[in-house]
């Protein structure tokens, strides 16, 4: 960063105002390359070459599409002497344009994607072909066609580097490149996003499995603990209690009955007799006893008004499920 000092007049009187130069060494030399982002250079666009050559990790003599005119700015730029281009990164030579034989294009999108400055529109399966005007022809969409129908002859006949290039088409590109870099970020970044999106989705278990899960875990916590048998445990308890109560009730009414003091002419027992008697049954009933008994009336021949006959032995109730 450098600092420039200007001297300005108001009313007469010199007033000094400081302006800030915020360019880099990086900047200034990035300014005077031809931004066709060709990578012959040796770096993936003029920027990094830019950069490298501020550093001194890059000779100033490896753009071959800036030639030397180009080598010549960069050399005032940076005080060193005007040197050849180095042939290891390309000849300096007219300037091409990509053509594409659309009879023969298969619409891949190869060359579209490898185009640092979007010059190439198409579709997939579509024919593509090149805007002319934006073409920098930096070669780079040729070695991806799979059918070799990109050509790029020279439109700028004898004119080379600078000369067949002008400052005007390499601030567009510049432009164009620094935009669609911007742009494959954002793709990126959202592709990123949908990825870990799609990753956080297929570890996590889906609703039903989590019930499903909890209810197994559940019941297998349920079949490991002691709580299990506790619950067996009590309702063998209480179905046997309700056996025992039943079995002392059959042992009281045959004895009752062999006494012959059974129950007796209940054809015409009161309202609250009856209600009672009713959900005596209702009782039987409801704890899996009400048999052929309260069926046939045996208790009490409350029909008949008959004395009751001994009853029968009964088997053991079944257990049934207390409510
Ligand atoms: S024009 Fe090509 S060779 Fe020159 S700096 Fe840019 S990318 Fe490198
Ligand atoms: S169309 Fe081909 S030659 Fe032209 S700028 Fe794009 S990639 Fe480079
Ligand atoms: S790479 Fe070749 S075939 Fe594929 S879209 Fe480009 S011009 Fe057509």
């Amino acid at each position: 960063m450098c600092y420039l000092v200007q001297a300005v007049h108001q009313h007469g009187k010199p007033r000094a105002v400081t302006v800030t130069d915020v360019k880099t060494l990086a900047d200034r030399i990035e300014d005077l390359l031809p931004q066709t982002q060709c990578t012959k250079c040796g770096y993936p666009a003029c920027r990094p070459y830019a950069e490298a050559v501020a550093t001194g990790d890059a000779n100033y003599n490896q753009c071959p599409p800036g030639g030397a005119e180009g080598i010549a700015r960069l050399a005032a730029l940076l005080g060193k002497p005007v040197i050849p281009l180095n042939g290891a990164n390309g000849v300096e030579r007219p300037r091409p344009l990509a053509v594409i034989d659309e009879q023969v294009c298969i619409g891949c999108t190869l060359c579209m994607q490898a185009c640092p400055v979007d010059a190439i529109v198409g579709a997939p399966k579509q024919m593509h072909t090149v805007i002319a005007e934006l073409c920098t022809g930096c070669d780079l969409c040729v070695p991806p066609c799979p059918v070799d129908c990109i050509a790029t002859p020279a439109v700028t006949g004898e004119a080379t580097g600078w000369a067949a290039w002008s400052q005007s088409q390499a601030d567009a590109a510049r432009k164009r490149h620094d935009r669609r870099t911007a742009r494959l970020a954002r793709e990126r970044d959202a592709a990123e996003a949908r990825a870990a999106a799609r990753r956080a989705a297929s570890t996590a278990p889906a609703p039903e499995a989590a019930d499903a899960a909890a209810d197994a875990s559940a019941t297998s916590a349920s079949a490991q603990t002691p709580a299990a048998p506790a619950v067996n445990d009590a309702e063998a308890k209480k179905r046997a209690i309700i056996q025992a109560a039943l079995e002392r009730a059959r042992q009281k009414k045959e004895e009752m009955a062999a006494k012959g003091q059974g129950p007796q002419n209940t054809a015409n027992v009161s309202a609250d007799v009856q209600a009672q008697i009713d959900a005596a049954e209702a009782r039987r009933r409801r704890l899996g006893v009400a048999g052929k008994d309260s069926n046939d009336s045996n208790d009490g021949n409350a029909n008949t008004g008959e004395p009751a006959q001994p009853p029968e032995p009964r088997q053991p109730p079944k257990p049934s499920t207390p409510r």
